[in-house]
């Protein structure tokens, strides 16, 4: 049985003078799991994702429904991990007085219990000696630490839901993976989901359980993460596989997706995809495709059923343009 939503996402869209960047998207987050969302970069993945804590930018226009309405409760039923860990702490108020300031917020606890649970929550995510650093300030920390610290700042209230906008961007391999384990760890204690934006198909295929895949503010695919990437049947996640490097033959150039996505507002007739899709074909010109369900997952192509396995086939001899 599927565990419960926790969230239901329902025609979202996202629009900046009436230029749509996310265009009728909808998906659910269930108890516990990770969903990574993914795309090239202006997918609208971050939009997506911060439109689930109702924290679009003032001069954005939303439309849709995310169920159950939490913006009155943020903080407590749904957290922000962001990109930028400098940006989310105050430079100017030591670590601990920041996160106790974060429980005090949510919770009618006095000054010595937030503390106490502040210093236990810099605990959790892997800080030694965290009663003393608590008391230090964001630019007395290495970057991975602060990283650590923004997610335990996220997660010090228990959150229902815990979104990462690309949590790991500015990090090299070992501080990504041990931040995506603390990430790990505090959404299985907390029983929180986890909504994982990311442009890193390793990252999905190492920690999702689902993935929407995203172009040009649509769904393109949805579905278990095994098997989406198993067996992607959208092209553009076929595409996004194989410009992964493990796909390269010895000897041969790295499939690679030709061209970039188009600019909103710009885009082509038809399916977005197709100026760049080894498959299209005249209905896609014609049509773009609604999401169907297929194989447990939703997809949206025409074509789905032409996609080769393994589906880095399809982009094998495309010539390589720099994007
Ligand atoms: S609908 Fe057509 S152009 Fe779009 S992804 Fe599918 S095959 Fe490619």
């Amino acid at each position: 049985m599927k565990p419960d939503p926790l969230l239901t996402v329902r025609d979202l869209r996202v629009a900046f003078r009436g230029v749509e960047v996310v265009r009728g998207v909808s998906f659910e987050v269930r108890r516990g799991e990770v969903l990574a969302v993914v795309g090239e970069s202006g997918a609208g993945k971050s939009l997506t994702a911060r439109a689930l804590l109702g924290m679009l930018p003032a001069e954005a226009t939303a439309g849709g429904t995310v169920r159950p309405d939490l913006s009155s409760e943020r903080g407590r039923r749904i957290s922000l991990v962001p990109q930028d860990a400098l940006s989310a702490l105050s430079p100017v108020h030591p670590v601990g007085d920041q996160l106790a300031a974060a429980v005090r917020s949510v919770r009618g606890v006095g000054r010595k219990e937030a503390r106490a649970l502040a210093v236990s929550a810099l605990e959790r995510v892997g800080i030694a000696d965290a009663a003393r650093k608590a008391r230090a300030f964001p630019h007395e920390y290495s970057g991975g630490m602060r990283q650590r610290a923004v997610i335990a700042m996220a997660t010090i209230n228990e959150p229902d839901v815990v979104v990462a906008d690309e949590p790991t961007t500015a990090l090299d391999e070992d501080h990504r993976d041990q931040v995506l384990r603390v990430l790990g760890e505090r959404r299985e204690a907390v029983g929180a989901a986890l909504v994982l934006v990311t442009h890193d198909m390793d990252v999905v295929r190492e920690h999702a359980d689902r993935v929407l895949v995203m172009y040009a503010g649509r769904l393109t695919e949805l579905g278990p993460a095994k098997a989406v990437l198993g067996r992607p049947r959208a092209p553009y996640t076929a595409g996004l596989l194989a410009s992964l490097p493990r796909h390269a033959p010895a000897g041969r150039r790295l499939p690679t997706l030709r061209g970039t996505p188009p600019a909103p507002g710009a885009l082509p007739p038809g399916c977005a995809f197709a100026p760049r899709c080894p498959l299209a074909a005249d209905d896609c010109h014609a049509a773009e495709p609604e999401p169907q369900a297929v194989e447990g997952r939703l997809v949206a192509c025409h074509r789905w059923a032409e996609v080769p396995h393994p589906a880095a086939e399809l982009f094998r001899e495309q010539p390589y343009v720099a994007s």
